[in-house]
């Protein structure tokens, strides 16, 4: 049997001109853990052309959601990017990652820390009911260069608090915190700058970041991953493996070539 299968796009919203998102149909056999990723693509001169993407939809959703890069010369994206509505779309079959809950240990509260497309696998775990039975608290940090960028802003702040399901776990224990780095915006700064200067904990009004209480899952940009991963170890904190669950675990959104 291919490892392959055919779907089709539902949906395409083009939020910037660096960035869209796009719903494909679902084979009801294609089972996936909210936060895990998995293999799409296009077929190209009769051969598959495919690249790692993380699925943004929870698992129980009857969709697949997806956040996309639209990189000019990217032998993907620049023809992903042309999609529409009806046009057909491969998916692996086996969905995969290390973003998920029970590779961390038990801790009272989770913080996503993600730039760019790396909030797709965020966009999942919050809208999963585990990750509100695991942790008291959830606190999402998105990292952008640009206000524009931060895509499913009113998702997040407006819609999932009325979920029909979830609603009421995600206005008592989701926070949300967006923040730019190349735009006046109300929260202005890098990750890791804003967890070492004290900041993120002050407007959280929490306290700073401690390996007993707190668990992480990092999804970003390689500077990001490398930078906030150095702060946690210095600060006591193990990576947690398929092998052995640990206080955070980490992703990459892309890889650089
Ligand atoms: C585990 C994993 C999950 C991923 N999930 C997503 C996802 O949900 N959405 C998504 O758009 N991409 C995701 N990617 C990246 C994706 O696999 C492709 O790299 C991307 O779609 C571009 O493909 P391409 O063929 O056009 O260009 P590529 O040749 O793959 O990439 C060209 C260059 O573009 C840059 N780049 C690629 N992807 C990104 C990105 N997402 N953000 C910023 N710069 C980028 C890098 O510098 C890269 O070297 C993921 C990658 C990994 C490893």
């Amino acid at each position: 049997m291919s490892n392959i299968t055919n779907a089709r796009v539902t949906a395409v919203d083009h939020l910037t001109d660096r960035l869209f998102s796009f719903t494909t149909t679902r084979d009801p056999g294609l089972r996936f853990h909210s936060g895990q990723f998995v293999m799409l693509g296009l077929e190209v001169d009769n051969r598959p052309l495919l690249r790692a993407y993380s699925i943004a939809s929870a698992a129980y959703e009857d969709e697949l959601a997806f956040l996309s890069i639209k990189v000019p010369d990217g032998p993907l994206t620049s023809r992903l990017q042309h999609l529409r509505p009806g046009d057909p779309i491969l998916l692996g079959r086996k969905p995969t990652g290390t973003l998920l809950p029970e590779l961390l240990l038990p801790g009272t509260r989770l913080y996503l820390f993600a730039t760019g497309t790396g909030l797709a696998p965020f966009l999942s775990l919050i809208k999963d009911p585990e990750l509100y039975a695991r942790f008291e608290q959830i606190i999402l940090v998105h990292g952008c260069r640009r206000v524009a960028e931060l895509a499913f802003q009113r998702m997040i702040d407006e819609e999932l608090p009325h979920h029909e399901l979830l609603g009421e776990d995600v206005r008592a224990r989701l926070r949300y915190v967006p923040t730019v780095t190349r735009e006046p915006f109300r929260t202005r700064g890098r990750i890791n700058e804003l967890i070492d200067s004290g900041r993120l904990s002050a407007m959280l009004g929490l306290p700073p970041l401690d390996p007993r209480t707190d668990r992480a899952m990092l999804c970003g940009s390689p500077a990001m991953l490398a930078t906030v991963r150095a702060g946690l170890e210095a600060d006591g904190f193990v990576e947690g493996s398929h092998a052995e669950p640990g206080h955070f675990v980490v992703e990459r959104a892309f890889a650089e070539r």
